[in-house]
C-alpha cells in the first residue's frame, strides 16, 4: 500500500510518500480498514518532530484520525464485517489497569494511540481493534467522519462529561481559531448554551457567529473579561473553555460567575499562568483539566451527532502524497477547521 512514513524525526521534509507493507490479520481480533480519508491533528506534528518524548518505532506512519471501510476481520471478530463503514477511536490501553477496566484507556500509562505508538492513518490501510471501530454517522461523508473524532471527543468530555454544560447556560470560548474551540462552539450551541467567543481576528469572529456564536469579542481591541461582565449584566458566564492560559488565565477566571466551571485544555500562551486563588475560592469555581475522552464519551458523542446532524468544519483537502503541504498549512496556523488527506484524489 501507499503511506506517508517518517524514518527519522524532523521537519516536513521527513514525510515520505512510499510503499509500505499491507497490514495483515495476525490475531483473531484484528480488523483491517481501507481508509478513504485521514485528518490532521497537532499531535502528528509533535510526533514527526520527536517532541512527545516517546520512543517510536521507525519507519512510522503518522495520523490519529481516519475513516474508511472494513475489508478484513480476524476469526473472533463478531461485531464487524467487510463492507462496514467505520470511523476510529484512537486509543488502546493495556487492558489490565484500573483505567482500562473502567473504560478510560486514554488515561492508561501504557496507552497506544494510532499514529503515536501504533502505525496511523496517513495510509491506504490501517490495522485496528474491533472495539476501536464505530459506525460512521450516516449523514456524514468519509472526509467528515475522519475530521470529527479526536476534536469532538475532546470537546464532549470537556463540556458534557466534565463541565456538565446545561441548556440555557452561557459558555465562553477563549481563542476560537483552533479545531477544538470550533467544535466546542458547535456542540455548545446545539446543547442550547449561549456561546461567547474571543479571537484576535475579526474574520474568525465572523465565521464563529455564522456557526452559532451569540457574541464575539476581539481580544486585541477589548478586555474580554470586562466585555463578558457587561454582556451578562454583571453575572458572568457558567463555563469557560480556555486553551490559551498564560496572561489571559486571570481574565478567564474573572469572566466566570459564582459556581462557574473552567475547563483548561491547552496553554498556547504559557503553562505557568498567574493564578487568582481569591476568585477561585470566593466564587466557588471548579477547574477541570481535560484531554481526549473514553469510548463511552465517544458513544454518547455519536448519538448526539446523529441527533443534531452537526457537520464538522473542513478547512481544506489534500491528496495523501501532499501530506507535507497539508502539515505546513497547519504549522502556519492558516486553517479554520480540519485539514483532510484523501486517498481518492
Ligand atoms: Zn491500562
Amino acid at each position: 500500500m501507499k503511506a506517508i512514513r517518517i524514518h527519522e524525526h524532523g521537519g516536513v521534509d521527513k514525510l515520505r510518500f512510499q510503499d509500505a507493507p499491507d497490514p495483515e490479520i495476525t490475531a483473531p481480533k484484528d480488523v483491517i480498514v481501507k481508509l478513504e480519508a485521514a485528518a490532521l491533528n497537532h499531535i502528528d506534528i509533535w510526533v514527526r518532530m520527536g517532541a512527545t518524548g516517546m520512543e517510536i518505532p521507525m519507519p512510522h506512519i503518522l495520523g490519529a484520525d481516519g475513516a474508511g471501510v472494513v475489508v478484513d476481520v480476524g476469526s473472533e471478530v463478531k461485531s464487524l464485517r467487510a463492507g462496514d463503514k467505520v470511523c476510529l477511536y484512537s486509543f488502546t490501553g493495556c487492558g489490565e489497569c484500573e483505567f482500562c477496566l473502567s473504560d478510560r484507556d486514554f488515561m492508561c500509562i501504557r496507552v497506544k494511540a494510532l499514529g503515536e505508538r501504533l502505525d496511523g492513518t496517513y495510509a491506504e490501510r490501517v490495522k485496528v481493534a474491533p472495539e476501536n471501530c464505530f459506525p460512521i454517522p450516516p449523514y456524514m461523508t468519509f472526509d467528515e467522519a475522519a475530521a470529527f473524532p479526536l476534536v469532538f471527543l475532546t470537546v464532549w468530555r470537556m463540556l458534557v462529561t466534565n463541565a456538565r454544560l446545561q441548556p440555557g447556560e452561557t459558555l465562553l470560548i477563549v481563542g476560537v481559531g483552533g479545531g477544538v474551540a470550533g467544535a466546542a462552539l458547535q456542540v455548545g450551541a446545539r446543547i442550547g448554551a449561549r456561546v461567547i467567543v474571543t479571537s484576535g481576528s475579526d474574520e474568525k469572529i465572523e465565521r464563529a457567529l455564522a456557526l452559532g456564536a451569540a457574541h464575539g469579542i476581539n481580544h486585541r481591541q477589548k478586555d474580554y473579561a470586562k466585555e463578558v461582565q457587561q454582556w451578562t449584566d454583571g453575572r458572568g458566564v457558567d463555563v469557560v473553555v480556555d486553551s490559551v492560559a498564560g496572561e489571559v488565565w486571570q481574565k478567564s477566571l474573572a469572566s466566570l460567575g459564582h459556581g462557574g466551571r473552567l475547563v483548561t485544555c491547552g496553554a498556547t500562551a504559557g503553562w505557568q499562568p498567574n493564578d487568582d486563588l481569591n476568585a477561585i475560592i470566593s466564587k466557588s469555581l471548579k477547574i477541570y483539566g481535560s484531554t481526549l475522552g473514553s469510548r463511552e464519551d465517544f458513544r454518547q458523542l455519536l448519538g448526539f451527532l446523529n441527533a443534531t446532524q452537526i457537520h464538522p468544519v473542513i478547512d481544506s483537502k489534500f491528496s495523501l502524497n501532499q501530506a507535507a503541504d497539508a502539515q505546513r498549512r497547519m504549522e502556519e496556523a492558516r486553517q479554520f477547521g480540519k485539514i483532510i488527506l484523501q486517498n481518492s484524489i
